[in-house]
């Protein structure tokens, strides 16, 4: 079933400031993003850090006060290439040092309605850009990349496929890892027998409540094996988890 949204429903709207547009606009034209911009359910905006410049050399960057590697991105065409737009609010920076991202946060963003990035590059941004331009700094994970490009991307790929409708069938996004604080139990489809590597029977029984007490059980195991913190971050497991373990001998 597909979702759908009144004619007067407003796209999510999401603005990227970047020095490479290209990059961000061919990843935003293909698949899901591509057709979520198709039917009007999303609007990703690709803008160039050097659109404001006036030199010929449409400088954005200059040494690091005090010395070092590197170059860092100036504050005057940063801000001038945001200040020329009407980027929706809040205007996250990409930046190692952010706050970690995470479901959570991808679900947060998602009821915005619309929000902005900018992506940074080489050394990285002046801090003036962080403290008076940016709303707040978001980092995808502990280690460094070249730039914000490949942060943003993935940022806009979580939240674009939580707008409503997106996804086609809305159902989909609900049940995977993260969304109930689990991992998700494994998928199997045609054939049953793989080169003697067989799909569970239970999933070809017909008998949907099985199925579904089978799913739970492992996405509680695999979530015990393989993120443990996670169980840690509910509570522990209740009884009725143990149970659902042991039904399946899975405890
Ligand atoms: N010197 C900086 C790193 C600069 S990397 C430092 O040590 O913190 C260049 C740009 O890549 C950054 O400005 C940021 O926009 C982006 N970037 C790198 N790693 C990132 C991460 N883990 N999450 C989000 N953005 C990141």
């Amino acid at each position: 079933m597909t979702a759908s949204r009144g004619p007067t429903a407003a796209a999510t709207r999401i603005d990227i400031f970047t020095v490479f547009p290209q990059l961000i606009s061919n990843f935003a034209s293909e698949s899901l993003l591509g057709r979520a911009q198709e039917h009007g359910l999303l609007e990703v905006n690709a803008v160039d850090l050097r659109s404001e410049t006036t030199d010929r050399h449409r400088t954005i960057d200059a040494p690091p006060f005090g010395g070092g590697a590197g170059m860092v991105l100036m504050p005057e065409p940063v801000f001038a290439a945001v200040e020329a737009t009407d980027a929706p609010r809040p205007l996250l920076l990409m930046s190692p040092s952010g706050r970690r991202f995470d479901q959570t946060f991808a679900n947060e963003l998602a009821e915005t309605g619309g929000f902005s990035m900018l992506c940074g590059r080489y050394e990285g941004v002046d801090e003036r850009i962080a403290s008076d331009l940016c709303d707040e700094a978001v980092s995808i994970g502990d280690y460094v990349l070249s730039g914000g490009e490949v942060a943003a991307l993935a940022i806009l790929e979580a939240v674009a496929r939580l707008v409503p409708g997106v996804m086609g069938n809305d159902e989909s996004a609900g049940d995977e890892s993260f969304m109930t604080g689990l991992l998700e139990y494994p998928h199997y489809t045609r054939p049953a027998d793989f080169r003697g590597l067989e799909a569970p029977d239970v999933l070809r029984s017909g008998d949907h409540e099985r199925v579904d007490r089978w799913r739970r059980a492992q996405a509680l195991a695999r979530t015990q094996e393989r993120r443990p913190d996670l169980i840690e971050l509910r509570g522990g497991l209740t009884d009725a988890d143990r149970a659902l373990l042991a039904e399946f001998d899975l405890g």
